[in-house]
């Protein structure tokens, strides 16, 4: 099968699954995941209409993602890997929506160079919440803080929350978590749910998933 026959029958299973959790369709986005990805796989999905990507290295979509900006217009370009400060000024010049945010430093970073460029980007915090030392993400018990600092010093435009569950867990407790901490914050967008476990991430409320071996299939590995 081909990337759009993949594309349509994600989008399928996504509308079966709220249908089945009660929920409306339109407040659940799609991102396909395009990392790793060459520029002539990604056209056919664009060719269909869709247009929310997901990139998880700023250096990687800063090779691909300018062309493909020109050529198609509405693009939401999301970045779903960890940034580095370092990096700040290329993201906030390329990307619509910076969904890992989890840390003051990068969040000051992010809002400084957010206004010097004049450019409108939502964000999520990264939430760590299987708090795993090797994934990024805020600790739970700092989310609030985080969140407060992002919101209302900073003035960034938080989206909502995103998580990234353990590997071998079952997901649906980290996606519940995650609701619970957004609830509380008055937030009400979860950005949760890959290739594995997007239908239940819809059941606990996920308003964003990032799809990409569904859609693009396995991705090559690391040599
Ligand atoms: C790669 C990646 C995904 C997509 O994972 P698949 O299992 O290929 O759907 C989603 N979220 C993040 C943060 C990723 O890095």
């Amino acid at each position: 099968m081909g990337i759009a026959d993949n594309l349509s029958q994600v989008k399928h299973s996504i509308e079966e699954a709220a249908e089945q959790a009660n929920r409306d369709l339109c407040e659940i986005e799609l991102v396909a995941v395009s990392k790793v990805h060459t520029e002539e796989t990604i056209r056919p999905v664009l060719d269909t209409g869709h247009r929310i990507f997901g990139e998880n290295r700023v250096q990687e979509a800063q090779g691909k993602w300018p062309a493909l900006k020109e050529a198609f217009d509405r693009v939401q370009l999301h970045l779903i890997g960890g940034l580095q400060t370092n990096k700040v000024k290329e993201a906030v010049g390329l990307f619509d929506v910076i969904e890992t945010v989890d840390r003051p430093k990068l969040a000051r970073a992010l809002a400084r160079e957010i206004q010097v460029q004049n450019r409108e980007v939502g964000i999520y915090i990264q939430v760590n919440t299987g708090e795993e030392d090797q994934k990024g993400g805020c600790l739970p018990a700092e989310a609030d803080e985080l969140i407060g600092l992002c919101r209302d010093e900073l003035q960034l435009n938080v989206l909502g929350l995103m998580c990234i569950p353990p590997a071998e867990e079952e997901p649906s407790l980290h996606f519940a978590f995650l609701r619970e901490i957004a609830k509380r914050n008055g937030l009400s967008k979860l950005s949760m749910g890959m290739s594995g476990d997007y239908e239940a991430a819809i059941r606990f409320g996920a308003t964003s998933v990032r799809v990409g071996t569904a859609i693009f299939g396995q991705r090559p590995k690391k040599a």
